[in-house]
């Protein structure tokens, strides 16, 4: 299958390398000519923009940081054109960004409009799940246009799931990442108020992911650093989750509870917390640097 790729950062860049390793031609794009260059030596053709990358594509997949990156990308900004326009009716988007429920929608309707269909398919499961295409998708559109996109998915990921209508997928992820954001708070400060009482770290977090405590962080994304060999804290907080990321996920499901009136506390403290990590200058560091935010001073 002909597939365009857009965007080729920490998630993209191996989601996109899983297509071509299963055989599929892949044509990508990134804006970073240092994400271009590592898919380039694995053997990926990079095209010149997002253009010449859609061209003769039946498959669009796009992996972009946020809502207003995904709409530029498909309906254009006030400088430049989208590439909606350049596809053929027929043609499939498969959009597995992280952006609010609404734009998911927008693009959608824009899709239809010209024959083309649409899933958001938002991802859980991180670089190391990205690596290893055992991602879990999260799917809101047609049943039917799921069952089009699976064949591609199942090469990136291990779980999909239908959430619903389009917007759901996103809908799914923002309340999964409202979860993580506040779980990866409250498993940084259990780490470091038993440190701070001279307990090791390693012992402490084998007790709790065997006990009540135990959670996704402490099975294999441990925010402090020396116990996971592969998780970013012991990487300096490289690559991974930015904290900018997680920042932007925690704003819409607060905007998505400020619209449906639920009342979500700890999504907000989350937030506010993730918010001044960020403000300190650490917005780029994987979001389990939040660790630094916490314990004895
Ligand atoms: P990233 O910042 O590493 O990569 C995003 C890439 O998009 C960058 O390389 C950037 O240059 C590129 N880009 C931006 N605008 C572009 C454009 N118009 N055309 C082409 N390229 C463009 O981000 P990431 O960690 O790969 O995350 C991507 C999405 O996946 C986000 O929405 C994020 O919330 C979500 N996500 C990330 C993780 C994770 O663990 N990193 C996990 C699940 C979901």
């Amino acid at each position: 299958m002909n597939i365009a790729f857009i965007g080729l950062g920490n998630m993209g860049g191996p989601m996109a390398l899983n297509l071509h390793k299963a055989g599929h031609t892949v044509k990508a794009f990134d804006l970073s000519t240092a994400a271009c260059d590592k898919l380039a030596a694995e053997g990926i053709t990079i095209a010149a923009d997002t253009a010449a990358a859609v061209q003769g594509a039946e498959v669009v997949i796009s992996m972009l940081p946020a809502s207003a990156h995904v709409e530029g990308l498909f309906l254009g900004t006030g400088t430049q054109a989208g590439i909606l326009p350049l596809l053929p009716a027929g043609a499939l988007v498969i959009d597995c960004s992280t952006i609010a429920a609404a734009s998911a929608r927008k693009v959608a309707e824009a899709a239809q409009a010209q024959g083309v269909q649409f899933i958001d398919a938002p991802v859980s499961g991180g670089t190391g799940g990205a690596i290893a295409g055992t991602l879990t998708f999260m799917v809101g559109g047609e049943a039917a246009v799921l069952e089009r996109a699976r064949p591609l998915l199942e090469k990136m990921g291990a779980n999909i799931f239908h959430a619903g209508a389009v917007g759901a997928g996103q809908t799914a992820k923002i309340c999964n990442n409202m979860l993580l954001g506040i779980l990866m708070i409250g498993t940084s400060e259990a780490i470091a108020l038993g440190v701070a009482n001279g307990l090791d770290p390693k012992v402490l977090s084998e007790i709790m992911r065997r006990s009540s405590g135990g959670n996704w962080a402490l099975e294999k994304y441990n925010p402090c650093p020396g116990v996971h060999e592969n998780a970013p804290a012991s990487k300096g907080y490289a690559g991974g989750f930015g904290t900018d990321l997680m920042l932007k996920d925690l704003g819409l499901s607060q905007e998505n509870a400020t619209a449906v009136k639920a009342s979500t506390p700890l999504g907000g403290l989350a937030r506010n917390l993730y918010a001044m990590h960020s403000i300190a200058g650490q917005g780029g560091l994987d979001f389990s640097s939040i660790i630094q935010m916490v314990g004895k001073r």
